[in-house]
């Protein structure tokens, strides 16, 4: 029989894992006089793995009592995002310095493999598994400088085994700040925050600034393409408070085009988000940064002070926070979620987030690239905008194009532009040796296709009769020397990696797919039949378009498994 006073609890005593006091310690120590509540987990996460390199389980409970959450509820957390690594008893502590190498698309085509089985060579050569440890992540939004390394939070571009041994050799283990960038003195100086000013101080009204919005048809330039000038014109319908809500989440494996306008001009999207917080009557905006993009944290916050220190007019609270490694988290309900300090797992919808989003409150939720374009909208006129559009299509794109053309990066070209003229005009052409086989016109889950159809107009809504779309506008060119058969597989094993678990046709689905597309001989009717349900029935935009690739290669590619053309 069950000893029952051997088990039961002391007086005062929790169920569960005990509070160590020495981690309970070490917690406070961390988070000093910072508020503890909800939705700072993740920022008081990251505080933790910062410091130790790892979370450990006595540090997780000292956390929820310190935050006063359930043991159960912070783990779920901790353990959803991928830059936590949680170590229980038992279980031992990761190597003090992590190097991420990218293996999504366009590292892919450009040797990751081959780099991380030459680097995890060199390590054990060196005898130095204790103390580096090498990691498979998807995009680091870095494209156009395939293959990617990072080495602690250090990106290097064009990385090979020599240049990121050498970095571990000089320590240089830290991001920097992006070189040259637009700081809150010189952005003054270029009149910057006048627009808002003029905005502030009754100068400008807000039905002006939404007619401009309206009238160049801007578009959120995160990948679903909602007019922005609409978006705000709902939300100031909404009850009160509002919430801005700026995603720059960035992690579709090709897109680095809000890493390029924030590397350079930060103050511009920030400008613009401001613009649109006085425009919906917001009280706050939170910023979301991904957080592979810890140069322009730090940016970010050196700018916030200087903003907040001295500021143009009166401005609504702005608070940053930081991703902690979750695709997923793109998708604007999940963010959401994830600002809340939760799992970021998408909601159901209805009710929209303009409805009821950020801690329930009607939210305007943008990209940042979207924001970056405000003030020159408003103060250039919309024309400035729409007129730049190609083959009956308005507006400008920034487009991220990496892989096998001569000049990759991210090009500002007119909406509508087609592959051919993008590749000609913006990236002198391809590079030696190789030409155009196909592309994925929308990063990953934006589908594959040939060359026979890259004179078609690049923008939204006119890719869907193909089975593809744009989204970010991540263009991946691929060459004679890649196989769209190779890269569908690498995006679907990157779906089902990041697919967040909670509905069965997606976190099944995409499993099931890398399982049969590995296989030698592709079972196309299963495949097809697993897509049209994932399709179907997935909750979130990650299961929708997760087949894509794998259905544009079956159609457009067929020579790949052994097809006549
Ligand atoms: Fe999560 Fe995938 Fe379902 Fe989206 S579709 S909610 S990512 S399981």
């Amino acid at each position: 029989m069950k000893d029952n006073k051997k088990f039961a609890r002391k007086k005062g005593q929790w169920r569960g894992r005990q509070v160590d006091s020495e981690a309970l310690k070490e917690v406070r120590a961390l988070l000093g006089d910072e508020s503890r509540q909800r939705d700072l987990l993740l920022e008081h996460l990251h505080k933790v793995q910062d410091k130790f390199g790892f979370i450990s389980a006595a540090h997780l409970v000292a956390l929820a009592e310190e935050m006063n959450l359930a043991h159960a509820e912070i783990f779920e957390v901790a353990s959803f995002y991928h830059h936590f690594d949680i170590i229980t008893e038992g279980q031992q502590a990761p190597p003090p310095l992590t190097i991420r190498i990218c293996e999504s698309l366009s590292c892919e085509m450009h040797g990751a493999q081959e780099l991380i089985a030459g680097l995890q060579n060199e390590i054990v050569r060196q005898n130095n598994l204790q103390k580096v440890r090498i990691q498979r992540v998807p995009c680091v939004g870095r494209c156009a400088h395939a293959p990617i390394a990072v080495v602690g939070c250090n990106p290097i571009e064009n990385a090979m085994s020599e240049s990121i041994s050498l970095a571990i050799r000089k320590q240089e283990t830290q991001a920097a700040l992006p070189d040259g960038y637009c700081d809150y003195q010189l952005y003054l100086k270029q009149q910057g925050y006048q627009l808002l000013t003029d905005c502030m101080t009754g100068k400008i009204d807000v039905e002006s600034i939404l007619e401009k919005l309206e009238n160049s048809n801007l578009r959120g330039l995160g990948g679903a393409g909602f007019p922005a000038g609409r978006k705000w014109r709902i939300l100031r319908n909404q009850l009160k408070p509002r919430i801005v809500a700026i995603n720059i989440d960035e992690g579709e494996p090709g897109t680095m085009k809000d890493r390029f306008y924030l590397e350079r001009d930060p103050h511009r999207f920030l400008e613009g988000s401001l613009i649109a917080a006085w425009a919906i009557e917001a009280e706050a905006v939170y910023i979301y940064l991904r957080d592979e993009y810890a140069g322009c944290r730090q940016m970010l916050e050196k700018e916030l002070k200087k903003l907040r220190a001295n500021p143009p007019c009166s401005l609504p609270d702005i608070y940053l926070r930081r991703g902690a490694g979750a695709y997923v988290c793109g998708e604007e309900s999940a963010m959401i979620e994830s600002l809340e300090g939760k799992r970021g797992m998408p909601r159901l919808r209805p009710p929209y987030l303009a409805e009821v989003g950020l801690f329930g409150r009607p939210t305007l939720e943008q990209n940042m690239e979207t924001m970056h374009w405000v003030r020159d909208i408003v103060e250039k006129g919309p024309e400035w905008f729409i007129d730049k559009g190609r083959h009956g299509r308005k507006g400008l794109r920034s487009f991220s194009v990496s892989g096998r053309v001569k000049t990759p990066g991210v090009h500002l070209a007119p909406a509508g532009i087609t592959l051919n003229e993008l590749i000609n005009e913006y990236c002198d052409g391809m590079q030696q040796g190789h030409h155009l086989y196909g592309y994925f016109p929308g990063g990953a889950s934006g589908g594959i296709l040939p060359a026979s159809l890259a004179d078609i107009p690049l923008d939204f809504d006119t890719l869907q009769e193909y089975g593809c779309f744009i989204g970010s506008a991540a263009i991946v060119v691929m060459s004679q020397y890649d196989s769209a058969r190779k890269l569908a597989l690498n995006a679907m094993r990157f779906f089902a990696d990041e697919s967040c678990g909670q509905c069965t046709p997606c976190r099944s689905g995409t499993a099931k797919a890398v399982q049969l597309m590995q296989a030698e001989h592709w079972d196309t009717e299963l495949l097809q039949e697993l897509s049209e349900v994932m399709v179907d029935a997935s909750i979130c935009g990650l299961g929708q378009a997760a087949p894509n690739p794998l259905l544009c290669a079956l159609k457009y590619f067929p020579q790949e498994f052994g097809q006549e053309v």
